[in-house]
């Protein structure tokens, strides 16, 4: 991509409405646009990440065994009449009329629409275990949106929703999620800690946040420290076997760790003091075993092997990816900007013209562009006629992992510099070499 024919609109000045560092930085680098309020667009920088964030979010719940469908984003209240949530959820729901006068709604959550799409199709226990799952738009009428996208009304949710004949089979669709949801943060540049969590207005038993901890994360949390070293299931784990994933969850989940809903201060106090770490925290997914709570009132049922109908168990497993943009900020940022870990970063390396219509300049740029690009990476070409020092401030700013530098003094030896974002070392080195750390 050649900036001068992107749309990026960087803002010079600190926007003062944000109050968190990854909010003023969306806004800074022109990833994010307020519509109304809690209501944005993504940009397309911020769409590039958004994208990346959702790819592996897909990939690992594919890896689980779950399968992607879409379902749409309005409602009707119907549905909801039959799980008794609609008079229940209050006003977070936003509630719509259409022209006859039916009442529909903007999800706020997908229990109901996915129950009935499995009730109209599944009938026996031979087509199950299921986990369906898709990323989608939800709309929840928030007090208090803020933060930018971190807390909005509109927002991006993966959703996925488990079917199983018993609750044992239910708790093996947990554990799924469970180590997927492990896999997946860690593939995002994060360390996630599963919580204990209340299950709040989707009900049910047995429920675990996942949380990253951040100075400006809305959760009080408590737990012992040792979670931060943890070993992340790797990508040859089987999420067939059973007790395989019942030990990465009992791992997961033999030390203390609770959102402040769920705190017990006598437990965490019999926690070493030197390993009890209080924090705060973003809730980046939330998991949820509810057994029959949406089946029963809504009639979906199997037939088991004992030729008996069952109402099935069932799970939901959410994951925020407009909040985990923000999210990674937060993580990962330096006064001058976004450091974005390599697997979401919008682009995998920025070409610097520093003095863009000088031929040798132009010529070394050209060439590093096209070899790059056709190897398979997201180039960013700064091919604009901006000061250098405005183009280094930009390329911090949206925290690109590598920026090549191509001046006129380095061009006339063959030469070019490499700069890593995160360390900001630099390193001269000819322009073959350049080129042959990305494509070797
Ligand atoms: P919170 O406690 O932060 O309000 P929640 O518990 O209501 O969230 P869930 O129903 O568990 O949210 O939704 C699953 C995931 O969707 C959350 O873990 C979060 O990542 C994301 N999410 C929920 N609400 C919002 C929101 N208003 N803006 C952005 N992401 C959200
Ligand atoms: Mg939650």
């Amino acid at each position: 991509m050649r900036l001068s024919r992107f749309f990026m609109p960087i803002l010079k000045e600190n926007p003062k409405e944000a109050e968190i560092v990854s909010h003023r930085l969306m806004l800074r680098a022109g990833m994010i646009r307020q519509q109304s309020q809690g209501i944005y667009s993504w940009l397309p920088l911020g769409k590039r990440v958004l994208d990346k964030v959702n790819a592996i979010i897909r990939d690992e719940q594919n890896r689980a065994g779950a399968i992607e469908l879409s379902m749409p984003t309005l409602q009707s209240a119907e549905l909801w009449q039959e799980s008794g949530r609609y008079d229940a959820y209050g006003k977070e729901m936003l509630r719509i009329k259409d022209r006859q006068d039916r009442p529909m709604l903007y999800g706020p959550t997908n229990e109901e629409m996915v129950t009935d799409i499995f009730r109209s199709s599944v009938k026996s226990y031979k087509d199950l275990p299921l986990n369906l799952y898709h990323i989608q738009l939800k709309f929840r009428d928030e007090i208090r949106p803020r933060f930018g996208t971190m807390r909005s009304r509109e927002f991006m949710m993966k959703d996925a929703y488990s079917f199983d004949l018993t609750r044992e089979g239910a708790e093996h669709s947990y554990n799924k999620m469970f180590a997927a949801y492990l896999r997946t943060f860690d593939r995002l540049g994060l360390r996630a800690i599963p919580m204990r969590a209340d299950t709040g207005p989707i009900g049910g038993n047995l429920s675990h946040e996942f949380i990253i901890l951040a100075d400006t994360g809305e959760s009080e949390v408590f737990c012992h420290k040792d979670f931060v070293g943890f070993d992340i299931p790797g990508e040859q784990t089987d999420f067939d076997s059973v007790e395989g994933l019942q030990a990465i969850f009992d791992k997961w989940t033999s030390l203390y760790a609770a959102t402040s809903e769920m705190h017990d201060e006598a437990a965490f106090n019999a926690v070493p003091e030197g390993d009890r770490l209080s924090a705060r925290g973003i809730e980046v997914g939330h998991i949820f075993y509810f057994g029959t709570k949406y089946s029963e009132p809504m009639g979906a049922k199997v037939q088991g092997p004992d030729g008996k109908e069952h109402f099935v168990h069932m799970g939901s497993y959410g994951i925020g990816p407009t909040r985990l943009v923000p999210a990674i900020i937060e993580a990962s940022h330096d006064d001058n900007g976004i450091i974005w870990p390599a697997s979401v970063a919008p682009f995998d390396v920025v070409v610097i013209n520093m003095k863009a219509g000088d031929q040798a300049c132009d010529d070394t740029c050209e060439l590093i562009y096209a070899a790059l690009s056709k190897a398979g990476k997201d180039v960013l070409y700064d091919d604009t006629d901006d000061r250098a020092g405005t183009k280094f401030a930009t390329a911090d700013l949206i925290g690109v992992p590598v920026q090549i530098i191509a001046g006129p003094r380095a061009v006339a030896n063959g030469e070019v510099e490499v700069k890593d974002r995160k360390t900001g070392a630099r390193e001269t080195m000819t322009i073959e070499a350049a080129i042959n750390r990305f494509v070797a």
